[in-house]
């Protein structure tokens, strides 16, 4: 099919956060690191201003957490060790095993890029430093909802059609139901979202287990799935 400024067969749209990386492990090793700065009432009030913050803005933001954490705290230095805990956390030790050769198969076949719901400074930081950045040649966007940017996404890489892949059934169900002549959806069954119990309009087109199994995945097979 002649598809004149395609930036290949297809456009994989990858998650971040429990589909590459296991944001599970890392929030809960962040909260091992911060209980030994700060002792357990501190942290346990870190985590309610987070809540209260991703309730408020729709995602989780860190920066915005720190700020309206800091009154709490008895000293500047223990808000620059936090600041620096959470910056500069070694986040390439969390991408999942066989992520990283799953996106290097998707370069070789297809156009992989993330598209991670989150705030503007420490989600992009996270998926710089943990090299998946670089792993998709630099093709990262995000949103607080991605599913509200499809056409954006869209419009910026050109593809005929787009394979979305990640670990909140929701998502997917969203994105099916607004475009199931372009969109093919893959769920990723890890981390707390993805083994929850599916409970959404539209299931996911294919289900694998975890994030290496993209790889047994074929374009074709995959095309198969878009409503005519
Ligand atoms: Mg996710």
């Amino acid at each position: 099919m002649a598809n004149p400024g395609a930036v290949g067969p297809a456009v994989f749209i990858l998650d971040c956060d429990d589909t590459l990386l296991d944001n599970d492990a890392l929030k809960d090793d962040l909260d091992t690191r911060l209980r030994a700065l700060l002792g357990g009432p501190l942290v346990a009030r870190f985590w309610q201003v987070y809540e209260a913050v991703r309730a408020e803005t729709g995602a989780v933001d860190y920066p915005l957490t720190l700020a309206r954490f800091r009154p709490a705290l008895p000293n500047e230095t223990t808000l620059a060790q936090i600041h620096a805990l959470i910056m500069d956390y070694p986040f390439a030790t969390c991408v999942y095993p066989g992520a990283l050769d799953a996106l290097a198969h998707l370069r070789a076949i297809a156009f992989p890029a993330i598209v991670s719901d989150g705030d503007s400074v420490y989600q992009p930081r996270k998926i710089a430093r943990s090299g998946l950045a670089a792993a998709v040649d630099g093709h990262v966007l995000i949103y607080v909802h991605k599913e509200e940017h499809l056409d954006e996404v869209m419009a910026r890489w050109p593809a005929p059609f787009y394979v979305m892949v990640d670990d909140k059934a929701r998502i997917l169900s969203a994105t099916k139901q607004l475009h199931p002549d372009r969109f093919v959806t893959v769920h990723v069954r890890q981390g707390h979202y993805g083994r929850a119990p599916d409970r959404f309009p539209i299931a996911p087109d294919l289900t694998i287990a975890r994030i290496a199994d993209l790889r047994a995945l074929d374009l074709a097979d995959l095309r198969s799935h878009l409503a005519s």
